[in-house]
């Protein structure tokens, strides 16, 4: 337990765990906070991109259901949530266009089944149990961010203290927690580190228990691309086959796509690459399903690659891998946080830090 409020706490990372944990650090009373992050811009995964005055997201894109701590965060900064239709509500084509919603209420009818390519053609097979995202307890709930989810976490950023540019290369614990940056060294009381914990435990003075635990952690290798497109008919809508396990033959292609803004030629497509595919690989995927369909690409706008869902495999989960990461908390003045001790949502990670510091810091 920490309890003086004149810790000099470090946090390493500006995504929404970081950000939310300083956060609830500032409300418990904490004063001596500092934010290291090494882009120049705060948010981490949960990225914009702008262009004519509209947003595109080249990471999180909608709120899931029950996310009340991260309303609660939205609203201490004025940002409002950008909300779908009642469930159940036929979806009119300007809505549609921005967000997904049953596939049956797409143009899909207009093509014959058989004549669909790839994702077209096995999202036509699928269609009966293929609803998106109204299954799964995300429903009415659901919402967007109509300025970008970026513009929430540069508000927070906003009102803490923040250096950018400070990539974190060593971290030694002593009496003190000396961070080396590229910002220079950093000296702290505590430090709670949300940057991939893979890879800080690499740069870290850590024990063998710690480095064994966190090199079971495994990511996806996700891309994000917002391409521009003439005569695309399709509307939003999504392909299941293709986000599942390895080797299933799907990889590599668009999973999920887009269309944010009505009347907008620019489709967001999400991608899990099989292994490490370059860019232009990828894009010459997205290229094939859209023309196959008679669409007519034109450019990669703007893209992101991403360490996605950090886990662990069954083997890890089996040798009890999350209460062991938790036994670690704290030792020698290091604490985790993050999508890894939670989930891969806003919501799941966001709320992971207002526990660690109601446990640990309150
Ligand atoms: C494509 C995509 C779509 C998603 N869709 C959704 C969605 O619709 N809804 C939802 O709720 N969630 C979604 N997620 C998940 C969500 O974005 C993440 O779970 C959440 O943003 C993770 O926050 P975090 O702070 O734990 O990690 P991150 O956002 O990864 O933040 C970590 C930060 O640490 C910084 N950092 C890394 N290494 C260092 C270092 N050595 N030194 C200093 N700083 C460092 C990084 O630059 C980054 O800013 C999506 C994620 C992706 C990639």
């Amino acid at each position: 337990m920490v309890k003086d409020r004149n810790s000099r706490i470090g946090i390493v990372g500006a995504g929404a765990a970081g950000l939310s944990c300083a956060l609830y650090l500032a409300d418990s009373g904490y004063r001596r906070v500092v934010v290291l992050e090494k882009d120049r811009r705060p948010g981490g995964k949960c990225r914009s991109w702008r262009e004519g005055g509209r947003t595109w997201e080249l990471g999180a894109v909608l709120a899931t259901a029950d996310c009340s701590e991260t309303l609660g965060i939205m609203k201490r900064v004025g940002v409002e949530p950008w909300r779908l239709p009642p469930a159940g509500d036929v979806p009119n084509g300007d809505f549609a266009d921005r967000g997904f919603h049953p596939l049956e209420k797409t143009q899909l009818s207009r093509f014959k089944h058989s004549e669909l390519p790839g994702t077209f053609g096995e999202l036509a097979r699928g269609l009966a149990g293929a609803l998106v995202p109204r299954n799964d307890g995300i429903g009415e709930d659901t919402f967007f961010w109509k300025d970008g989810v970026q513009e929430l976490w540069g508000r927070v950023a906003s009102g803490l203290e923040v250096r950018y540019g400070a990539q974190v290369r060593g971290i030694s614990r002593g009496p003190a927690v000396i961070v080396a940056t590229d910002s220079g060294e950093f000296e702290f009381d505590q430090l709670i580190l949300t940057s991939p914990l893979d890879e800080a435990a690499v740069v870290m003075d850590s024990t063998d228990e710690e480095k064994s635990l966190l090199s079971r952690v495994r990511t996806l290798d996700c891309r994000v691309l917002v391409c521009r497109i003439g005569d695309f008919g399709m509307p939003s809508g999504f392909a299941p086959g293709r986000s599942r396990g390895p080797g299933a033959g799907s990889r590599g292609r668009p999973m999920i796509w887009q269309r944010r803004h009505a009347g907008v030629d620019l489709f967001t497509f999400y991608v899990l690459a099989e292994s490490g595919e370059s860019d232009s690989e990828i894009e010459a995927n997205v290229r094939k399903d859209v023309e196959a369909v008679g669409g007519r690409f034109v450019e990669t706008a703007a893209s992101a690659r991403w360490k996605y869902f950090p886990h662990v495999d069954t083997d890890a989960l089996r040798d009890v891998f999350p209460p062991k990461l938790e036994a670690l908390q704290g030792l020698r003045r290091v604490w985790f946080a993050g999508e890894l001790m939670s989930f891969s949502t806003i919501e799941r990670t966001v709320r992971y830090s207002r526990d660690l510091v109601d446990r640990f810091f309150a």
